[in-house]
């Protein structure tokens, strides 16, 4: 399941091509003279597309999800 993907400002987006060629996995490409994330599955949210645009163009928002882990094995107190 996708939780999330950068978003990409066309309006801002240049079109410089440092997003696609720091992308580890090549989700993000090309189209129209835009970046877009042309392959959303193979994002890992690395956040590389977001520090290397100049332009600012690219926002990776966090989200923040806390888990409470049960502890593990028997967690009944002795009597
Ligand atoms: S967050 Fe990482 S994997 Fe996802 S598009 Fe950007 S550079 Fe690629
Ligand atoms: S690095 Fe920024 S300006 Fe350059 S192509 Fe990617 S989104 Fe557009």
């Amino acid at each position: 399941m996708i939780t999330g993907i950068p978003v990409i400002d066309p309006e801002a987006c240049d079109a410089c091509g440092s997003c696609v060629e720091w992308c580890p996995t090549g989700a993000v490409g090309i189209v129209d003279g835009k970046a877009v994330i042309v392959s959303p599955r193979d994002c890992y949210y690395c956040t590389d597309c977001e520090k290397v645009c100049p332009a600012g163009a690219v926002k990776c928002p966090f989200s923040i999800v806390l888990v409470q882990n049960k502890p593990e094995g028997n967690t009944e107190k002795p009597e």
